[in-house]
């Protein structure tokens, strides 16, 4: 086995191992804190208010994500919708209204690179 092709298989061994030890979560996304805001309830932090752009009508944008970005997104359970942009642009020019929590997103956006 080549250098290289070891270098791959420890990189992929490493992500599988990295996806592998955040468990995807059950339950509740959301509990309510003392003041009755939105808490994440992973990170129990208020969730954000944010507008996000979907595809807008007649669009049809097919777009996957990885198998590592999944994995991240199903124990973050209030990370950004996936396939949304975070700026209108014209494919992406339907205005909705989205609440997140800023670490599950950077732990999505984490594994999404
Ligand atoms: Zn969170």
């Amino acid at each position: 086995m080549s250098t290289a092709a070891r270098t791959l298989l420890l990189f992929c061994a490493g992500a599988v191992a990295a996806a592998a030890a955040c468990p995807p979560r059950h339950g509740a996304r959301t509990t309510i804190g003392a003041a009755g805001e939105q808490l994440c309830a992973k990170h129990r932090e208020p969730l954000q208010a944010v507008t996000v752009y979907g595809p807008g009508d007649g669009a049809c944008v097919l777009v996957q994500q990885t198998k590592t970005a999944r994995a991240a997104r199903a124990c973050s359970p209030n990370a950004l919708p996936f396939a949304i942009s975070r700026t209108r642009n014209a494919l992406y020019s339907r205005a909705v209204a989205a609440s997140y929590c800023k670490r599950c997103e950077a732990e999505v956006q984490a594994h999404a690179r």
